[in-house]
């Protein structure tokens, strides 16, 4: 299944393709067609799932189809989420799909001053991506109006259920028209949710995508404590397994996968990176190398590693842990398919113990450590302050100029891939 296939039209393609994104995720081909059809929603998905995609590529699509307007751009989609982070990662992904379409968008959210936001709104925006509390505060201020309203996404309801916002939720619900298309996200269904969506869907489409964590309790997770410099050492000597015959290790930049990449070649371990910043040519080539077993390893990062289908893969090697707990089950979803037996191990430094503890707890058990190998750690999480305190005061290094016209960035994880966690 492309994007193609779903009909999405070509600014949009083109923009997903500078994103790297070959193929859509499975809440994006079930969900898309629904939403292009005018139908609400009702997805049953977590971060981690492409669920964000899943719902601006088709309201981008739908906005784009509209009439000009003539004068002052009015807010015809607004996406309600429960943080800042999240309402800022939506609305870079909204910023990066509309890149070659006339349409505005814009985030708003409480915790800063409202002057930047207010004078953006004065400006005129389609979309507008905003957090409960600062979203009332605008309406009542008569900065917003929803008049205009076309379509309506309730993102991550059960958080903003636990986040107390259902008060909120329901005040908004009453400020926006009732002919509308809604879309309704959550990652569970708790019975309040459920009760809430019988009253605002109408005749839903419901998609859902498999939650995670049913696929954790198939594959054999390890955990290895180890100091970062001697990461690569254990992971050349776990190689040194004739058994492991293909192993996905996952790197968090891309600078990262490349030079692991390039240190396991020279240990004849042969391995190539795989990201956003490799022409899709050079990609596709390493996948098919991986796929044929003339490559033993493939160093990817999350984005990059998103499109891969790869039948009987044996083992997933977590190099780096992710700094989003969701991505961790996303990773190791990735052996174990199709209740075949996976093996996932994870490397974790002292600078990772917080992501450890967001990713056990996720999960809910503890990952079974590896006490017997040649390189436990040493370092404790108060040697890593130290350092990073001792090297606070220290000039940065200079930085090579940029080269020009370099791809863009779509894929270290860096923002996109950060997340709060509360
Ligand atoms: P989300 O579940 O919306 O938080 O998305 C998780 C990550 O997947 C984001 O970093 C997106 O940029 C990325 N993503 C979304 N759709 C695709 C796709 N079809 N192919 C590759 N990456 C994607």
């Amino acid at each position: 299944m492309t994007f193609k296939e779903l009909n999405i039209i070509p600014p949009i393609l083109n923009a997903l393709q500078a994103q790297g994104y070959t193929n859509p995720t499975p809440i994006q081909q079930q969900a898309i067609p629904h939403v292009l059809a005018g139908k609400d929603l009702l997805g049953c998905a977590q971060t981690g799932t492409g669920k964000t995609a899943a719902f601006a590529i088709p309201i981008l699509q739908l906005l784009d189809k509209l009439p000009p307007q003539k004068g002052r751009r009015t807010i015809k989609a607004l996406i309600i989420t429960p943080t800042r982070e999240l309402a800022i990662q939506i609305e870079e992904n909204f910023t990066a799909y509309a890149k070659k379409l006339n349409l505005k968008n814009t985030s708003i959210f409480g915790g800063v001053p409202q002057g930047k936001q207010t004078r953006i709104l004065n400006g005129g925006v389609d979309i507008l991506i905003a957090t409960p509390g600062r979203l009332l505060d605008l309406i009542g201020q008569k900065f917003i109006s929803l008049n205009d309203l076309k379509i309506l996404v309730l993102d991550e309801a059960d958080r903003m259920l636990d986040m107390g916002f259902i008060h909120d939720m329901k005040r908004i619900l009453q400020l926006v028209p009732e002919k509308r298309q809604t879309l309704f996200f959550s990652a569970t269904m708790p019975p309040e949710i459920q009760q809430l969506t019988n009253t605002i869907l109408k005749d839903p489409a419901e998609v859902k995508v498999a939650p995670p964590s049913t696929t954790v309790e198939v594959i054999q997770q390890s955990l290895y404590y180890v100091d970062k410099k001697q990461k690569r050492n254990l992971l050349v000597h776990i190689l040194q397994d004739e058994s492991i015959t293909r192993s996905l290790v996952f790197s968090r930049t891309k600078h990262g996968a490349d030079r692991l990449a390039r240190e396991l070649t020279k240990k004849n371990i042969s391995a190539a990176a795989i990201h956003g910043n490799k022409s899709q040519g050079a990609r596709q080539k390493a996948l098919k190398d991986f796929k044929d077993g003339r490559l033993r390893v493939l160093v990817a990062t999350d984005i990059a590693a998103r499109g891969i289908d790869i039948d009987e893969l044996p083992h997933v090697i977590n190099y780096e842990l992710p700094d989003v707990p969701e991505t961790y089950v996303h990773r190791i979803g990735r052996t174990g398919r199709a209740g075949a037996d996976g093996i996932a191990l994870s490397f974790c430094s002292a600078e990772e113990f917080g992501m450890l503890k967001d990713i056990q707890r996720l999960i809910g058990f503890k990952l079974p450590v590896v006490e017997e190998h040649p390189y436990p750690a040493q370092e404790t999480v108060a040697d890593v302050k130290e350092k990073k305190a001792a090297n606070k005061g220290k000039p940065q290094q200079r930085r090579r100029p940029k080269p020009k016209n370099k791809p863009r960035n779509n894929n270290s994880g860096g923002n996109r891939e950060r997340r709060n966690r509360n």
